[in-house]
């Protein structure tokens, strides 16, 4: 299989190590509140600077409609051979709450077997196995190569996507390597084929013209906040599945399933507690759509006052699986919450943001290359596993290269615990999966166009 790029991925895990612990200690929270924006503006600059050393061509920050930086770089191919996309990102999710952290958060620490830090795995990882990739291929690249690191993909701010609509040629690429998911376990090889996109709305509940004395007015003054619960609980049935008027609640899920006692040790459910609705977990995950409130405008308990309220709201998130348009299941979402109103409250629903769900095609040649790469790698095959949350740039890419083959794949398996504290990467992941990163840039120019 290999003339030693086995041995040459295992001889850069040390640079490997050097290169995230100078990743992982520029603080790029892409939220100008929270960092400055030099912090992102200096984690692009060593991406640039990294990327251009291992022989990308015409490296450059380029600002995306959100006033994020897009690191960019290319290398033509070899006549006749296809061209990769390499996405990744450098910008991280905030710390939270720096006390939780065993270590600071951001410097690089290892500890039992894994690197420690924010943005170890997500995606300051990925930004490390794709250059301990191309190292090891060095001038030896069999491929045209692309790059593109995003610098707000945390922030929902769209950079990227609006770029992309404005600039329509300039990822195209026959494989488009999405780098910002991982393995289903470590050791696992996995690519993500399934993310569901996400419909959410604001429901606003108004019953009287000011909030009312408790005392003086509670019972038959009717209670804004009383009115919101209500409606509110009418999206789940009695085992607490999802039930949308008009929404289909009984999709199944065909690729590896999730294993009960696994996702309740992965989501940290506490002993006694159930989970809710029906199914397979992996039907409940990634084929059928779920409700979330993520968040309720009301009284605070400390500051609260003897009152009836007048007026209550609540955010509510619909994850919507592939097959359903995110804009039916708003709609429907919309309608379900205003005919669920009690005692004739007024209820005003406003739409937000809506991302679509996405199905990669698996039947292509360059899923076959990565099967391969996998095999050689790991000694096992391809897996395929679902996701819960949305990459709406996966989507934008799917609908602007209809063409092309989109692959997710990474560092971040469940125990890396991305966007929580105590974020780790697991460096055997990031060995393994550089070197299926390298083995499937071979295979897949093997194949041809
Ligand atoms: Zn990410």
């Amino acid at each position: 299989m290999d003339d030693g790029l086995a041995g040459r991925v295992a001889g850069l895990m040390g640079r490997a190590w050097g290169d995230l612990a100078e990743l992982v200690a520029i603080p790029s929270v892409a939220d100008p509140r929270q960092q400055p924006v030099e912090r992102c503006r200096e984690a692009a600059e060593w991406v640039a600077a990294a990327f251009a050393e291992v022989g990308l061509r015409d490296v450059r920050l380029v600002e995306t409609p959100d006033g994020s930086f897009a690191v960019l770089g290319h290398r033509p191919p070899p006549p006749g051979a296809p061209t990769v996309l390499l996405y990744c990102h450098y910008d991280v999710q905030p710390p939270l709450d720096d006390a939780a952290w065993v270590s600071p958060p951001f410097e690089l620490t290892e500890r039992e077997g894994r690197w420690f830090g924010r943005g170890a795995a997500d995606c300051k990882g990925n930004v490390v196995m794709h250059l301990t990739a191309l190292r090891a291929l060095g001038d030896d690249l069999p491929v045209g190569v692309k790059l593109v690191v995003e610098g707000s993909e945390e922030q929902g701010t769209g950079g990227l996507e609006a770029y992309l609509a404005e600039h329509p040629d300039e990822l195209h690429a026959d494989a488009l390597l999405i780098c910002d998911t991982g393995n289903a376990a470590v050791g696992v090889p996995t690519a993500t084929v399934s993310l569901r996109g996400m419909a959410n709305v604001v429901v606003t509940v108004r019953t009287l013209e000011s909030d009312l004395h408790s005392g003086m007015f509670g019972g038959p003054a009717p209670d804004a906040l009383a009115a919101l619960i209500r409606i509110l609980d009418s999206l789940r049935d009695a085992h607490g599945g999802t039930r949308i008027e008009g929404l289909p609640a009984d999709g199944s899920w065909e690729g590896v399933g999730y294993d009960e006692q696994q996702f309740r040790s992965d989501a940290g459910v506490l002993d006694g507690v159930g989970l809710t609705g029906s199914g397979t977990v992996a039907d409940r995950l990634w084929a059928r759509p779920a409700v979330t409130v993520l968040g309720i405008d009301c009284a605070p308990v400390v500051g609260s006052a003897s009152a009836v309220p007048a007026e209550a709201r609540a955010r509510v998130s619909l994850r919507v699986p592939p097959g359903m348009d995110p804009e039916v299941a708003q709609r429907a979402l919309t309608a379900h919450l205003v005919a669920a109103a009690p005692w004739g409250a007024r209820v005003a629903v406003e739409p937000e943001a809506k991302g679509s769900p996405f199905r990669a095609a698996t039947d292509g040649k360059a899923y076959a290359a990565l099967d391969l790469a996998a095999r050689e790698a790991y000694g096992r095959p391809l897996s395929f596993l679902g996701q819960g949350g949305s990459i709406p740039l996966c989507s934008a890419l799917a609908a602007q290269y209809p063409e092309s083959e989109i692959i997710l794949m990474g560092v971040e398996e469940p125990r890396s615990l991305i966007h929580a504290p105590n974020e780790s990467v697991d460096p055997g992941e990031i060995e393994h999966m550089a070197l299926v990163e390298a083995l499937f840039l071979r295979h897949y120019a093997a194949a041809g166009r």
